[in-house]
């Protein structure tokens, strides 16, 4: 078995003994424990990818967007957009862009699960359009003090710490945003009410707000000024892992729903017999494969560094609507059974939705992609 298999063996094995067991808890609670991050950080899945010195293991990036896949197929996908935002975002920003004492102080933490992390772009009236981002960070002697709010952050309610996109310098746009490391227990620090969903229950969504948080100037991740370009850098990170979840997601449903269409009797015959059923499930195939062939071409162009910014929201938009289009044709083939809670096809239903909606939506795919062919 090469790494990456036995890797895979060992998250399923995890997965199955740690998170089948109380996923239907979560959902019910509506957020997933806190504590279920040190056991997560325990067995080694967090920050997998980096080096021993921050706590990591030293694996390849791919084993990363494995666990990923893993979690989405075997139908925990909050857990897995949890995971993208704490281990394949918010790490790399302070691995790529953070200075040396930036990364002894918060990743051995966010390595053993310790320390809980989210990222903060969004604002009420700031999502596709972040350059219009109104939280403030003014400069005070050797601080900065924070004003602000922010909306739907994964990992919210759990967070000690939240990179936090804020204006340095209103007048210069976009060139006016800087990046902080804020830490949660700070006073003016306060969590909002958690966010109900229509999906991904268990995942942790929430509303932070900032009044006159004093940082310390050393809270600044990179160039003051610079925190556009960062995130516009690293947002085609965050768009591979959001595509690998689609393509694990659609595997699971996929798998599931093969296996219901086989036992399930109508007319005298199995529902696997249709024609219909298994057009149906040819067409999902071949589009998840498509899917998985674009993926692979933007991760080994991710690993040689080229990959682009108009790779990566290709892709992400391919797969995330293949996602949602595939998972309802699915839950379509289980009939009435595939609307009830019985069966996990429904969550997986639910679930899906968002994610043609956040890491930047369609539509903003699809400029950034139009842009590429056409200019602005
Ligand atoms: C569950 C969940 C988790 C999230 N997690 C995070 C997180 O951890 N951190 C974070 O910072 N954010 C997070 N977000 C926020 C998410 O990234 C934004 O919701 C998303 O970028 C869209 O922004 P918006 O909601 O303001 O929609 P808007 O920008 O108001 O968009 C409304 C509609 O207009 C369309 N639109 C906007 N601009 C254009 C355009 N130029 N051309 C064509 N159509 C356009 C959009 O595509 C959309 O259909 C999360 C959201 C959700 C729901």
């Amino acid at each position: 078995m090469d790494m990456l298999n036995e890797f895979r063996d060992m998250v399923q094995r995890f997965l199955q003994a740690e998170v089948e067991p109380n996923i239907e808890q979560w959902e019910a609670d509506k957020l997933m424990p806190k504590s279920f991050w040190p056991v997560m950080g325990g067995a080694g899945l967090l920050l997998v990818d980096f080096e021993a010195e921050h706590g990591g293991a030293e694996a390849d990036f791919d084993v990363s967007l494995m666990v990923q896949e893993e979690m989405c197929r075997m139908g925990y996908h909050a857990l897995a957009s949890a995971y993208n935002i704490h281990a394949n975002i918010v790490a790399p920003y302070i691995l790529n862009i953070g200075t040396d004492a930036q990364k002894q102080h918060w990743l051995p933490g966010m390595a053993s699960g310790e320390i809980v992390t989210a990222l903060g772009m969004t604002e009420p009236s700031a999502g596709s359009d972040l350059a219009a981002l109104r939280t403030r960070a003014v400069r005070d002697g050797d601080d900065y003090i924070i004003n602000g709010s922010k909306v739907f952050i994964t990992n919210g309610i759990h967070a000690d710490m939240v990179v936090v996109a804020a204006k340095t310098d209103p007048e210069k746009g976009a060139k006016g945003v800087s990046l902080f490391l804020v830490d949660a227990s700070l006073p003016g620090f306060e969590k909002g009410k958690k966010i109900e969903k229509m999906g991904q229950h268990s995942g942790d969504t929430a509303e932070l707000f900032f009044s006159d948080v004093r940082v310390p100037a050393d809270a600044l991740l990179g160039k003051e000024g610079h925190g556009f370009a960062y995130m516009m850098s690293e947002l085609p990170r965050e768009r591979l892992g959001v595509a690998v979840q689609a393509i694990g997601h659609v595997q699971g449903a996929l798998d599931m729903t093969v296996e219901y269409v086989k036992e399930r009797q109508a007319f005298g015959q199995s529902v696997a017999k249709f024609q219909n059923t298994r057009f149906k499930l040819a067409d999902v195939k071949t589009e998840l494969e498509l899917c998985r062939a674009l993926m692979e071409k933007c991760l080994a162009k991710f690993k040689r560094d080229e990959m682009t910014v108009e790779d990566a929201a290709m892709l992400k938009y391919a797969a995330t609507d293949m996602q949602v289009r595939v998972i309802s044709e699915c839950l379509q083939l289980f009939g009435g059974y595939g609307y009830t809670d019985e069966y996990p096809i429904s969550r997986f239903y639910r679930d899906a939705r968002v994610q043609t909606i956040y890491a930047g939506s369609t539509e903003i795919m699809k400029e950034i992609v139009a842009r590429s062919i056409l200019g602005r």
